[in-house]
């Protein structure tokens, strides 16, 4: 009987593509598994809303590593194949073609799918969803044509979307309960900051309602509100966020965000099974609660941690939450998590009418998310070394562009010890 090691990925995605790597680079020389539901080697998800849409094509750039590399990093594939259940006593995962994996080590990284709307009309033609390299493709084609497109959702996704279709020259009506865009992570003043951008874009919003239907025969002509108005459509992007993909995990693994409950090390309460990536709900120290973030350098950081964890070696884990986004010529990064309608109005530094600036959520005084819009020479990593020194701010300071950033994270990394 082989005493060889054999550790089994559950989700060809980021987290997963990332702890494969980390595991042989790290020096495992034991049977690597990875399976994956979709026919694709482990590849990056942010270009599909981005440059990928936009027609730019897809490269191999876009996939974490080539062909080559796993055979020969001795990556055993299971493309195609979904996992869907874990016999946890006997140590073994099963395939949905019967296959049983055992396993050593067993990390599980389903990522998340998109919310699906419940509403009559929600299958005809022209309804899209964007998770996979084959929804931005099938959307894409149809910007051939420039349709009049809806988006449904003013989050990142959606806005990604509608300025993709602006720049393809596609009329764009975003449709979105709240009165603003992102109105969650950024709040009413830089949810409002987005909405102008797009405006200026040529996007229409139709804001404070939602979608009761979609009207059409084979395929969809207009997309129905909930105040009975309508909207022409040819082409729906639905964008109301994803709900975690738990694959084969137990209920009783499950914390009530429904992502995997883990520790910082991505364990999961059951011995040897780990999990990584947006199905992750880590226990969080600097916000104390459980949080899930679906956020590539989230999956990126989780992956790692978790390959190091399966081999038993410990590693930092980043309590605040990264994410970028680019529309039009904006480029924003935001760090730390929160809901900003919640928190209160932002201190802002900069100019948000010149769009370059910083935007600070506090609370007690405290730094607990921030971001910036087109400030790459101060960019996030201020914000990030502010959120870490946990210790108050003069939001004066924060606010005077003629205090350095720096000067101020050093102050405050005092101030904590
Ligand atoms: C269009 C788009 C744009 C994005 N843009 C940004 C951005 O600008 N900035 C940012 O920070 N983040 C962005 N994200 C989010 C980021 O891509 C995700 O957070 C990241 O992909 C999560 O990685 P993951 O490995 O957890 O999940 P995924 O990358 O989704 O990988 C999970 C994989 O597991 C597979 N799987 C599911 N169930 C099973 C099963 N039972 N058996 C086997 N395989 C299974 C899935 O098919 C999938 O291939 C974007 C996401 C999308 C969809």
């Amino acid at each position: 009987m082989s005493t060889e090691q054999v550790f089994v990925i559950v989700g060809a995605g980021e987290a997963g593509g990332t702890a494969v790597q980390t595991l042989r680079a790290e020096g495992f020389d034991g049977r690597i598994l990875l399976v994956g539901a979709e026919d694709h080697l482990p590849y990056e998800r942010p270009a599909l809303s981005k440059s990928y849409l936009a027609g730019g094509g897809y490269t191999s750039e876009g996939s974490l590593q080539d062909r080559e590399w796993y055979d020969d990093h001795r990556i055993e594939l299971r493309l195609g194949r979904r996992a869907v259940s874990v016999d946890r006593a006997a140590h073994t995962v099963v395939l949905d073609d019967g296959e049983p994996l055992d396993y050593d080590k067993l990390l599980i990284a389903t990522g998340a799918e998109p919310r699906r709307l419940d509403v009559p009309g929600a299958d005809l033609l022209g309804v899209y969803y964007l998770r996979t390299l084959e929804d931005s493709e099938a959307l894409a084609r149809r910007w051939a044509s420039t349709p009049d497109v809806v988006v449904v959702g003013a989050g990142w996704i959606g806005l990604e979307v509608a300025a993709v279709a602006r720049g393809r020259g596609c009329k764009v009506t975003v449709v979105e309960p709240n009165d603003v865009p992102l109105a969650a992570s950024m709040g009413p003043r830089i949810g409002g900051f987005f909405a102008d951008v797009h405006r200026k874009h040529g996007v229409e919003f139709r804001f404070g309602r939602g979608v009761s239907g979609f009207r059409g025969t084979d395929k969809v002509e207009a997309v129905l509100t909930d105040d009975g108005d309508e909207v022409p459509a040819d082409v729906v992007v639905v964008g109301v966020g994803v709900v975690p993909d738990v694959g084969p995990l137990d209920p009783d693994l499950l914390a009530d965000d429904g992502g995997a409950r883990v520790d910082m090390r991505m364990r999961t309460d059951v011995p040897d099974v780990f999990a990584a990536g947006d199905i992750a709900s880590v226990d969080n120290p600097l916000y104390g609660r459980r949080i899930r973030v679906e956020h590539w350098a989230n999956a990126l950081m989780d992956g790692q941690i978790a390959a190091r964890s399966m081999l038993g070696r410990p590693s930092d884990f980043d309590p605040a939450p990264f994410f970028f986004t680019d529309q039009y010529d904006l480029g924003m990064e935001y760090a730390g998590w929160g809901d900003a309608r919640a928190m209160g109005p932002p201190v802002i530094r900069g100019d948000l009418d010149a769009g370059e600036f910083h935007a600070f959520w506090l609370v007690e005084g405290v730094v607990v998310a921030g971001m910036h819009v087109n400030r790459w020479d101060d960019g996030i990593k201020p914000v990030q070394d502010l959120i870490h020194a946990q210790a108050p701010v003069d939001p004066d300071r924060l606010a005077d562009t003629a205090v350095p950033l720096a000067e101020i994270s050093v102050e405050a990394s005092r101030a904590q010890r």
